[in-house]
């Protein structure tokens, strides 16, 4: 197999230094993810499980108590974008540079005392892969602000900000997942996180010691498609629970879900929303089945949920498509454990868990599978569970 991310990139500090002429205070890190199950939960109040990979974005900042605030990122062309925080607006542009500006502003719109920074980053997460880059971008810029400015704000509080950020500054729907997780996991571990009130628990998961790999397959297709059908989901899903009469579908237990599947026909719903119901409840449910097996240490017996969770976002929710069809049956044809496709779909990213020792040879089934359909080769590397975000020096 070969690795065709890479894991470190260049080191911040030194562009900093660089760019602004003087050290920065500190380096911070945090990574992207991955999701092992649960999708389309997030924005139903229910249940996700998570893991960071060893791709972070990486960035070197040092306070400024005069209101400017200056941004510069490796990834993209261009040079330093200069802001003034006291002038940030939600929705007013500023392309990259909205996503740590974003922060900025959410933690000056919570009365935190935010008065400027120098930021430069560098990132090894893939952009716009489903591998929540916006998410580790948003992350490490709330990190490096709350330690910088001693706000004394947690974790899950920083993964709230950035997802403050994304929504109302940058202006994407994004449900509570990816900040977390980008926040909060550690390595070794899938987090368990429960989107209503952000409990979560640290769930073991080392592949690696278990013989096993988890393979990221990045399709490398993103399909504009996206952003209406994720709106159009979650419509459906709020009047799933509306029709249902409560709070949020996370509130239908799974041994209802026949039963209610019947009333929503009784009640007029639409076939969408049926199928969006059966979705979210299902995925809710193997979600904990996944847990369990994780606990009691049968990881390989994850590797069928996996797959029923990705026939699921094909056929109820749809929100696959081709590429990513392609990866989880190409994998299971090659001996694959299971596989399902990650994050919001129409493109984006695929996990394949596999016997390491038929990791190399399943990777090279997939990218010959997409050659022979006139695909791009896609990227493929092993996702490690990997350590949240965290001051780095
Ligand atoms: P994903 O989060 O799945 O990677 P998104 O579309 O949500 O995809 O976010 C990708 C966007 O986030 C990029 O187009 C860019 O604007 C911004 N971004 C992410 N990482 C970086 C980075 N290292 N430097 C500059 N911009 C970045
Ligand atoms: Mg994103």
């Amino acid at each position: 197999m070969t690795a065709t991310v890479q894991q470190t990139g260049p080191d911040p500090a030194a562009i900093f230094t660089e760019l602004y002429g003087y050290e920065p205070h500190g380096v911070w890190s945090a990574p992207g993810r991955v999701n092992l199950i649960g999708e389309y939960t997030d924005f139903n109040d229910g249940f996700v499980l998570p893991l960071a990979l060893p791709h972070a974005t990486r960035a070197a900042v040092s306070a400024r108590t005069d209101g400017v605030l200056r941004l510069h990122s490796g990834d993209v062309p261009g040079g330093v974008v200069s802001l003034r925080v006291e002038e940030l607006a939600p929705h007013s542009g500023h392309g990259w540079a909205a996503y740590p500006a974003g922060v900025a502003w959410a933690l000056r719109a919570a009365g935190h005392p935010v008065t400027g920074a120098d930021i430069a980053l560098t990132s090894t997460v893939p952009t716009g892969a489903g591998l929540s880059s916006s998410a580790a971008l948003e992350t490490v810029t709330a990190f490096a602000l709350n330690d910088l400015f001693q706000l004394g704000l947690s974790g899950p509080e920083l993964a709230v900000v950035g997802r403050r950020a994304e929504n109302d500054f940058v202006g994407v729907p994004c449900g509570i997942m990816d900040q977390m997780a980008s926040a909060c996991c550690t390595e070794g571990h899938a987090l368990h996180l429960d989107t209503r009130d952000l409990s979560l628990r640290q769930v073991p998961f080392d592949p690696a010691a278990q013989g096993l790999t988890l393979l990221v397959v990045d399709t490398r297709v993103k399909h504009a498609l996206g952003d209406g059908a994720y709106a159009e989901r979650r419509a459906g899903c709020e009047e799933g629970a509306r029709l249902l009469g409560i709070p949020a579908l996370r509130d239908l237990p799974y041994a209802s879900l026949d039963a209610a599947l019947t009333t929503l026909a009784g009640a007029g719903a639409d076939e969408s929303v049926i199928r969006y119901v059966r979705h979210v409840v299902g995925d809710n449910h193997r979600v904990e089945q996944v847990i369990a097996l994780l606990d009691a240490g049968d990881v390989r017996a994850a590797g069928p949920v996996l797959n029923e969770g990705h026939r699921s976002l094909r056929d109820d929710l749809r929100v696959s498509c081709p590429e990513l069809d392609l990866v989880v049956a190409a994998a299971n044809e090659a001996g694959a454990l299971g596989a399902r496709m990650t994050g919001g779909g129409f493109g984006g990213s695929a996990v394949v868990l596999v016997e390491a020792a038929a990791a190399g040879a399943v990777a090279e089934v997939v990218t010959k599978a997409f050659a022979a359909a006139g695909h791009a080769a896609p990227g493929v590397f092993a996702g490690a569970p990997s350590a949240g975000a965290r001051r780095l020096r």
